[in-house]
């Protein structure tokens, strides 16, 4: 069946259709030298991630078209601390905006310091270079005061585009910290209330926390396959269905993740694995990776280990943090969402001794051979803890490597020799 020609949807949500064009030229090689040539024995389920990742400005930006004519407001988001809940309740559809590639870097030279993180660039590239139709159709974007190269790019961005920030509190272990997020929400509620002409109440809000639980639990589900000798799932797999959970439909990703899930529990029970049995296992733990950075995965997974669990926020941070669905109004409901969402352990915080503890459990309950410790360069709130975690590992006894890169190709050959020199240390 011949591809769908999507020129006129992307020229009428006006992209620069050139460059469009350069950066859809360059992904399915990537992806087939990342993904399809070096994999074997990969879960079938994986068919439907690899059609969504084949097509990835096609049938869901569409859905989107369809779902803004029908009065849905469209939210672009960049981080976790953005409740899903609440954009879902008030009949919205949230996109994670950030963003994977130095292929829009171009648009932003000149108006980003050259020391920002890869992140933040490749996110406004996309916006400001006229290549990403998810960032054009939104209504609206959600910012937060996370690091602070982010708090300043929304003020780049509000020239472009009509951005909401809200305030995360540094401290968020203080007594005050909680009662300030809660207000943020309810300033978020009121915010999105106006964008879409809907109003926040307990059904809606308890319907869309039951929903986005469920997608949670889904990941979790496939992660605890994952645990297993050998795993039924490459790293590199599950990273890309987690990649594609922060923009795809949470209905058809309950369903989807929950089939694959299901496909690998068998292959576990079946003692059958993505991998050999005895594969050096590795826990990466640090910055996220959007879509479509498979690097340093790529790099672990072609050196003959397999990455068995993420602490990063495209992994174990996504889904981990829970709450009981209960509260007969509204305030209580959103006090359920700030405890959940003050519960992820981002470098961002501090202090952030929790994301110490969580490292270690997720080493043992994944049963890691050693812990790579990912940071993006100019990130300096995951360097920082970078250097407190590598010593604490040391001292546990726990292997670890640190390193710190960002998404050009020139470092590759090095990284390889020393992640190689790393995985012939755990022997
Ligand atoms: S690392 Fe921190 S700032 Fe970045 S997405 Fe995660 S929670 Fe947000
Ligand atoms: S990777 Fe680090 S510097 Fe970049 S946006 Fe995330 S927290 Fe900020």
């Amino acid at each position: 069946m011949a591809a769908t020609d999507w020129h006129q949807m992307w020229k009428n949500l006006g992209l620069d259709l050139a460059k469009h064009d350069q950066l859809l030229g360059v992904l399915p090689d990537i992806y087939k030298s990342v993904y399809m040539v070096p994999q074997k024995n990969r879960p079938q389920n994986m068919g439907f991630f690899e059609f969504v990742v084949g097509d990835i400005h096609g049938i869901r930006v569409k859905e989107l078209v369809q779902a803004k004519a029908d009065g849905k407001v469209i939210v672009g988001s960049f981080c976790l601390y953005v409740p899903d809940e609440i954009i879902l309740a008030l009949n919205g559809v949230n996109i994670g905006l950030c963003g994977g590639t130095n292929f829009s870097n171009f648009a932003v030279e000149g108006i980003l310091p050259t020391n920002t993180c890869a992140l933040i660039k490749s996110a406004l590239g996309f916006g400001l270079g006229k290549i990403c139709p998810y960032y054009a159709i939104a209504d609206i974007l959600i910012g937060e005061t996370t690091c602070d190269g982010k708090k300043k790019a929304w003020e780049i961005l509000a020239n472009h585009k009509k951005v909401y920030v809200m305030e995360t509190p540094q401290l968020k272990k203080r007594r005050q910290a909680r009662a300030h997020f809660i207000t943020e929400l309810n300033d978020l509620v009121k915010a999105l209330e106006k964008a879409s002409g809907k109003k926040l109440t307990t059904e809606n809000l308890k319907t869309a926390m039951i929903k986005i639980s469920k997608k949670r639990a889904q990941l979790k589900r496939l992660y605890e396959t994952r645990k297993a000798n050998p795993p039924a799932i490459s790293g590199k797999d599950a990273l890309l269905v987690s990649q594609i959970t922060f923009y795809d439909d949470p209905d058809r990703e309950i369903e989807m993740i929950g089939k694959l899930a299901e496909e690998c529990e068998q292959r576990v029970i079946k003692g059958e694995g993505v991998v050999p049995k005895g594969t050096k296992r590795i826990l990466l733990s640090g910055t996220p990776q959007a879509i479509p950075n498979w690097k340093l995965h790529d790099i672990i997974e072609t050196s003959g280990a397999v990455v068995v669990c993420e602490e990063t926020c495209t992994g174990t941070r996504y889904f981990e943090s829970t709450y009981e669905i209960r509260g007969n109004t509204t305030g209580e409901l959103l006090e359920r969402l700030a405890d959940r969402y003050l519960s992820i352990n981002c470098a961002c915080f501090s202090p952030n001794d929790a994301r110490m503890e969580d490292i270690k459990r997720l080493a043992k309950e994944y049963k890691a051979d050693g812990v790579i410790l990912y940071t993006l360069t100019f990130c300096d709130p995951y360097q920082y803890e970078a250097m407190t975690i590598e010593k604490e590992l040391k001292k546990a006894g726990i292997k670890v490597l640190s390193i710190n890169t960002d998404y050009a190709g020139e470092d590759t050959g090095q990284l390889k020799t020393r992640v190689e020199a790393f995985l012939e240390s755990l022997k």
